[in-house]
């Protein structure tokens, strides 16, 4: 999917409300991110910008998150898709102050462990992509990420692996609420969570596939 279809994507699941949450999709020394200001339900295109030095290349006003996004794609190069949505699940645990602890074989499938939370970060500027960078060189498996009274990012090898895990984490989110509602907590083995994801990435799916 491109850029357009996965800000849709994000309004119709739920994820972003307005002109909440963003996606880009690094192609070349460029990234496409949706405009500042548009609704994820009807931006119509995508602004174009230089990874080396944050320039557009054309009359159009980049996310405000553009910064943190180019930030990620300059950090890791092996991903070509960011994804940001304020999805409510999600969004209460970034609030909350919590870590998603991973309770779920779902949630160590996807992500091979918690879904850890960063400090607080300012909007606009490349901090949250500084800090993304750091939580994810702790464990590179990792590709969501809670901001700390915010919302969500996820990263991806692609723009739909991005998008998968923004669904994803916020289902994770949801069960994990439920869990604690009924009787607490009961966060897997590591050595469990491990495996699970081993299987998931190596055995799960067409060829490897995951899906
Ligand atoms: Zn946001």
């Amino acid at each position: 999917m491109n850029v357009v279809e996965a800000c849709r994507t994000l309004a119709r699941e739920g994820l972003v409300k307005g002109s909440q949450g963003n996606a880009s999709e690094r192609i070349g020394a460029v990234m496409l991110i949706k405009p500042s200001g548009a609704s994820c339900a009807q931006t119509k295109f995508a602004c174009s910008v230089l990874l080396q030095d944050g320039d557009v290349r054309e009359k159009c006003t980049p996310s405000t998150d553009a910064p943190a996004h180019r930030a990620l794609y300059n950090a890791i190069p092996e991903i070509k898709g960011v994804v940001h949505t304020h999805s409510p699940y999600a969004t209460a645990w970034a609030s909350a102050g919590w870590a998603i602890p991973c309770v779920t074989t779902g949630q160590s499938d996807a992500f091979g462990g918690d879904i850890p939370i960063s400090g607080f970060c300012e909007i606009g500027g490349e901090e949250i992509g500084r800090e993304i960078v750091r939580m994810w060189e702790h464990d590179q498996r990792r590709t969501a990420f809670l901001i700390r009274g915010h919302g969500v990012f996820t990263i991806g090898r692609t723009l739909d692996a991005a998008v998968k895990s923004a669904v994803m984490v916020e289902h994770c989110a949801h069960v994990t609420w439920l869990a604690q509602q009924m009787r607490g907590l009961y966060r897997l083995a590591q050595v469990e969570i491990d495996a699970n994801y081993k299987r998931y990435h190596e055995n799960y799916g067409q060829h490897g596939t995951s899906e």
